[in-house]
């Protein structure tokens, strides 16, 4: 058996490698480092796979989140509504820009924002709602657009782990993530669903103002070459990673389809287990898997990611402290934010192998030696 692992970068690589060499080599070949024509055709690929009018690639996912809040020209002391449970990246760009993180709860079953406890969190200093599509699975959109609507709200989807995931609307109507807010932000980190050789971001929008105000924050504040209106910072794509991520975007529903195969056996195999509860797939919300988290119920988390560590078995806990519990935030007030539902689920989660080449043998074999763990403690 061919060794596991949290995410086989290489063996993906090694089944796209001629593909992969030959878009690098043509950058290569032209020298167009930065701006170049991969970099165009990437913007306008996304733009029509995700189905937003505006592409701005960036330099990774955290500058995404933070021009997207630059652009909405909010002011120090605003208010940002955001959960706890996800990544440090989501929560710390509100502080860095001066803007007060205000943290509310994830429903524990889908691992996203719970729209009821952001109707609660509004104040009159309210700007903005930032969901995480978490783990592969949208946010409830649709609550939260209403939300935003009733108090006048940006939103910004911070869509990293759920590129190409599809929400579905209680009309019908079907959109990809990230295009639904009023700005969406994805990474394209190596381990992401959609992932470069090396780090990358986008930002994606619907709103042409908006759009142009993004395209000047990421390149210095320019619309013309050393006229420079805005405060802004250079964060930008190198041609290479975009020519990586052209040959990726056409793979990417293949890749989320075997990311769901993959999440269908591990789901029958724990199916109905006492002590697991397996991924919540809501009926809106077409799960990508970036990972593939359970929560346990009554047994030693850490030392099933012990037990599962000597059978070489890499198991990962995301997240094991809350963003309202970290040290950077005591200063600003994290600790005055009371969330039993995130501190319940930081306890009791654990995320399996999840990435596009995992076969049968391995699948069986991470399976086995959870059950065996949790079935004799
Ligand atoms: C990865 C990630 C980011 C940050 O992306 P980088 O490219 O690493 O800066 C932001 N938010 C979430 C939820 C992520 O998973």
């Amino acid at each position: 058996m061919r060794p596991i692992q949290m995410v086989d970068l290489k063996r993906q690589y090694t089944n796209i490698k001629s593909e992969v060499d030959s878009a690098i080599q043509e950058v290569l070949d032209n020298t167009s480092f930065i701006n170049g024509k991969a970099v165009a055709d990437l913007a306008a690929g996304l733009g029509g796979y995700v189905g937003s009018k505006h592409v701005i690639p960036c330099a990774n996912g955290t500058d995404a989140l933070q021009i997207a809040m630059m652009a909405l020209d909010l002011q120090p002391g605003d208010e940002v509504i955001t959960p706890s449970f996800t990544y440090i990246a989501t929560t710390e760009v509100i502080a860095l820009l001066k803007l007060k993180p205000v943290f509310v709860e994830v429903d524990p079953r889908t691992f996203c924002i719970d729209p009821a406890a952001v109707e609660r969190a509004v104040t009159s200093r309210t700007r903005a709602i930032v969901p995480v599509h978490l783990y592969g699975q949208a946010a409830p959109m649709e609550e939260l657009l209403r939300i935003a609507k009733k108090f006048n709200l940006f939103i910004i989807e911070d869509n990293a782990q759920a590129i190409g995931s599809n929400y579905i609307f209680a009309g019908g109507a079907i959109k990809k993530t990230g295009s639904i807010g009023t700005i969406g932000t994805t990474s394209f980190f190596p381990s992401k669903n959609l992932g470069c050789y090396g780090d990358g971001g986008a930002i994606f929008t619907d709103d042409d103002a908006l759009a142009s105000r993004l395209k000047m924050i990421a390149n210095h504040g320019q619309s013309r070459r050393y006229y420079h209106d805005l405060v802004g910072c250079n964060s930008r794509l190198d041609s290479i990673q975009a020519a990586v991520l052209n040959v990726k975007l056409k793979k990417l529903d293949e890749y989320i389809s075997a990311r769901r195969a993959a999440a269908d056996y591990y789901d029958n195999a724990f199916k109905a287990h006492p002590k697991i509860i397996t991924p919540y797939r809501a009926s809106y919300s077409h799960h990508v898997f970036h990972q593939y988290t359970l929560v346990l119920e009554g047994v030693d988390r850490d030392g099933l990611n012990t037990f599962l560590m000597g059978k070489n078995i890499p198991s990962m806990i995301y997240y094991p402290v809350p963003a309202h519990r970290q040290q950077m935030f005591a200063s600003l007030g994290g600790g005055d934010f009371h969330l039993e539902t995130t501190d319940w689920l930081t306890e009791r989660v654990i995320s399996l192998p999840m990435h596009t080449e995992l076969d049968e043998e391995q699948l069986r074999t991470i399976t086995t030696a959870v059950l065996e763990f949790v079935d004799r403690a």
